[in-house]
């Protein structure tokens, strides 16, 4: 079971006083090759939060040498809902939610190409093609192989799959068919996976990113935050990110929905969000880190300042609940100076 975030966060943010942290001797060091330890990557998620603004602008001095001013946009298709044979607590769309979420079967050709469309004309560099499943069976593998050269030639965007968990076959026909980048999450640290997921193991996801790796193709793998765990869990997942070479890193923030066992169960504030954006940033200095879902409602108007860390953020709405309308968003990167970039940062 689960236990309270709100009572995890506190305890463990009780239990130590932060001394005064020199951030920008930190950058400095991951700037010149160094690396953090994971006592200093839990002391980032410790941080009080009269020292975050520090933190932040070390952070992002690490965002600017890799990423310069860019900003790059994903946008998600959720080709098949509903329908999961898996538990996953925090998901709308496993076998133990009653959340209202549409139900659905692999979208037909025309919706999958309207919405790639849609993508394109919101400046999207990639577009996210996602099937709620334990992992692809041969018609969604078949689907996904006749769409995707069709979406890459008359859009010319990136495809990253979201299938569940695949074999080695499955990676190298991926591969095969044009797709650029798998995103598999680990969701949490290993230790924690079991209380949020019975019926794979957090071993089976690492074996899918392997696979992917092995294949050639990129893999975008990250995580939930506010789930119950503990801070040394979000710091081993980083870890476990950077040890896998993942080059995309996409944050979720818990949205608890209405019907998950997850449901009410997260409490974060702004900070924590920030905190964990900055983590994930020294520990994976080079990677993209995306600021995925959930951001609206639990950094609410720091929004801009989580962007001074990551250097990516989903456009438009998420899986099964909204995101904020396109519109604000690149209005959010006008406004701080940064552009909306459709390259790889330098
Ligand atoms: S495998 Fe994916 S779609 Fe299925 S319950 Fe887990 S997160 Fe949701």
């Amino acid at each position: 079971m689960a236990t309270d975030l709100n009572e995890t966060i506190s305890q463990d943010s009780n239990s130590v006083q932060n001394e005064r942290i020199d951030f920008d001797a930190w950058a400095d060091h991951v700037l010149e090759g160094g690396q953090l330890t994971r006592e200093q990557a839990l002391q980032i998620l410790e941080t009080d939060d009269d020292q975050l603004l520090h933190l932040i602008a070390a952070a992002g001095r690490l965002r600017t040498k890799y990423f310069g001013k860019t900003v790059q946009l994903y946008f998600l298709m959720n080709a098949k809902s509903g329908l999961c044979p898996e538990d996953c607590h925090y998901c709308s769309q496993s076998k133990v939610s009653d959340a209202p979420v549409p139900k659905y079967n692999i979208l037909k050709r025309d919706k999958l190409l309207d919405a790639a469309r849609v993508a394109k004309e919101r400046g999207a560099k990639t577009y996210c093609l996602v099937i709620s499943a334990r992992g692809p069976n041969e018609r969604e593998m078949a689907a996904v192989e006749s769409i995707v050269p069709e979406i890459k030639e008359k859009y010319d965007l990136d495809v990253c799959a979201c299938l569940g968990l695949l074999d080695r076959q499955q990676a190298d026909r991926l591969r095969a068919c044009g797709v650029d980048r798998v995103n598999h999450n680990l969701n949490t640290g290993e230790e924690y996976y079991g209380e949020i997921c019975t019926t794979h193991t957090y071993a089976d996801r690492v074996q899918t990113l392997r696979n992917v790796r092995d294949a050639g193709m990129e893999m975008c793998s990250g995580g939930i935050i506010g789930m119950g765990e503990s801070l040394g869990d979000i710091v081993s997942m980083a870890f476990d990110l950077k040890d896998l070479g993942v080059q995309s890193i996409p944050l979720n923030f818990l949205n608890s929905i209405d019907g998950t066992p997850l449901e009410g169960k997260t409490d974060l504030s702004p900070q924590d969000c920030l905190r964990a954006l900055a983590m994930f940033r020294f520990v994976n200095p080079t990677r993209e880190l995306r600021i995925s879902g959930g951001r609206e409602i639990h950094l609410r108007t720091l929004q801009p300042l989580g962007l001074y860390v990551a250097n990516s953020v989903f456009v438009g709405d998420y899986l099964t609940t909204q995101g904020q309308a396109p519109d604000e968003d690149y209005q959010m990167v006008k406004d701080l100076g940064f552009e909306v970039t459709t390259s790889v940062g330098e």
